[in-house]
């Protein structure tokens, strides 16, 4: 290491900048709000930096000279005169303040990293400065994986900082608070920047703790697994899957998905199994409530999006009656994922200006489906769970007036590696379709923008 990390005070500091072009100005954006006062000195000042400054900064317009080092506690020469960069470096030398001088290694005493910003919580990246683009490439993947709640977060932890210190007056005892605390719903609450609710509840484990009678609270993640392909899944939810102690899945999460769930967490099938009886819904919003009651992080992990015929509705207001605190993840839904892998955009300037997504499998109390609304012109219908009731449901919307070559695909397995897709019109469909062995999930895409497929098939293009 040939550069020591360390952050230094700005409250009450003084930068100098030397220099006032469009390095400077970055520099002095920088420096602001980092919450330096700024002191800038330059032949030629760009007029986009005294917008940035206010009256506890100063800008001078003439050349520097070694006075200008006094009172500073930071300097950065950004001017393009070897010279003038010479004498600035010795200058701040001189008097041990330290410099920067942008662009030339041999004339810093210090180097300025990469930044992510969460304050109060920062990350400061340098490769020392052999790679700065090295540097700022990890920082673009930090910026990614790094929710922007967690300045949310240190910063509640430094509100209630004195507090528990008062509270749990032994280091040991406070330090196993805050591991609880970072492992706990207000984490979660914070990093979805629900404010409050992390306050109150960082209240109550304070309250808890101290009482000893504390349990860890559980709390409920209703995760939208995507389609199939594992690299469709959000950042939230891969982090959330990684996070849990419990995991209940259904038949649409594939084992590619299942993969990414923490190694030691439990799993818990709540899908048909091979006897076709599927744990009822009750039984899993009552299992739900009962884990997390237990104190567990519990993942209901989801096929497509939870609230896209996924009956995410109903667990969570299970987990609300019963105080819960949860969070939904919301993800790509079937329709998306198997148009977008089958090549057939969903709507088209010259083909569809809407489109639906209809369920083909009703509950016993829903009317049936009036076919007849979803048979119009420039409309693309998308039927989940469409396959059962297949042939019976073409038959009804060619009563309704949908013409009987209306182009109609299905999409079996979409977005996976073994996804098929069958093309036909919808006098066609049922037939082929009982002829052919598909495997499930599948979903029926009706509409002329089928047709784009033969030019727009990209993701498996040896399939016919
Ligand atoms: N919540 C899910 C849908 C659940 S309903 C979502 O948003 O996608 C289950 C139906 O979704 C299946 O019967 C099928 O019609 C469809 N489906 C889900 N994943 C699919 C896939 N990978 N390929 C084809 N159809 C799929």
């Amino acid at each position: 290491m040939s550069f020591f990390p360390i952050f230094l005070k700005t409250k009450g500091q003084t930068a100098l900048v030397v220099g006032a072009g469009e390095i400077a100005l970055r520099k002095i954006r920088l420096l602001k709000n980092a919450g330096f006062r700024i002191k800038v000195v330059a032949l030629d000042i760009d007029p986009a930096i005294p917008e940035l400054l206010n009256e506890h900064d100063e800008v001078h317009n003439r050349a520097v000279i070694q006075n200008d080092t006094q009172g500073v506690q930071l300097v950065i020469a950004a001017t393009e005169n070897m010279d003038v960069n010479k004498d600035i470096y010795s200058w701040a030398t001189d008097l041990n303040i330290p410099v920067n001088v942008v662009d030339q290694p041999e004339l810093c005493t210090y180097i300025t990293p990469a930044i992510v910003d969460r304050s109060p919580l920062v990350i400061a990246i340098s490769s020392g400065g052999e790679s700065p683009v090295l540097a700022r490439q990890m920082r673009a993947k930090l910026e990614a994986f790094i929710p922007a709640g967690y300045g949310l977060l240190a910063g509640l932890l430094s509100q209630f900082r004195q507090k528990v210190k008062k509270t749990f007056p032994s280091i040991q005892t406070r330090r196993l608070f805050w591991e609880d605390v970072l492992e706990s719903p207000v984490t979660e609450a914070c990093l979805h920047g629900q404010d409050a609710l992390a306050e109150k509840l960082l209240e109550e484990q304070i309250d808890a703790h101290s009482k000893e009678a504390h349990k860890p609270k559980g709390e409920v993640y209703v995760v939208g697994a995507g389609p199939g392909d594992p690299d469709l899944l959000t950042f939230r939810a891969l982090r959330l899957m990684q996070k849990a102690d419990v995991v209940l899945y259904d038949r649409l999460v594939s084992p590619a998905l299942l993969e990414l769930c923490r190694r030691d967490a439990e799993r818990l099938y709540v899908g048909k199994a091979r006897a076709h009886h599927a744990v009822p819904q009750d039984q899993i919003n009552a299992k739900l409530v009962e884990l997390a009651k237990q104190g567990k992080k519990v993942c209901r992990l989801k096929g497509g999006d939870p609230f896209i015929f996924g009956r995410g509705g109903e667990e969570i207001a299970e987990l609300m009656a019963a105080d819960i605190p949860f969070q939904v993840v919301p993800a790509v839904t079937a329709a998306a994922g198997c148009a977008a892998y089958a090549g057939i955009p969903l709507t088209h300037r010259d083909y569809a200006q809407s489109v639906s997504f209809v369920t083909g499998h009703l509950s016993e109390k829903s009317l049936p489906v009036e076919w007849a609304r979803y048979v119009k012109p420039f409309h693309t219908l998308v039927i989940y769970m469409g396959k059962p009731k297949l042939r019976y449901t073409l038959e009804s919307l060619v009563s309704a007036g949908m013409s009987p070559d209306m182009p109609i695909a299905l999409v079996s397995k979409g977005t996976m590696p073994d996804q098929k897709v069958l093309e036909a019109t919808v006098s066609t469909m049922a037939d082929m379709v009982e002829n052919t062995e598909l495997e499930a999930p599948t979903l029926v895409i009706i509409g002329e923008v089928v047709k784009l497929r033969s030019s727009l098939n990209w993701f498996k293009k040896d399939e016919n």
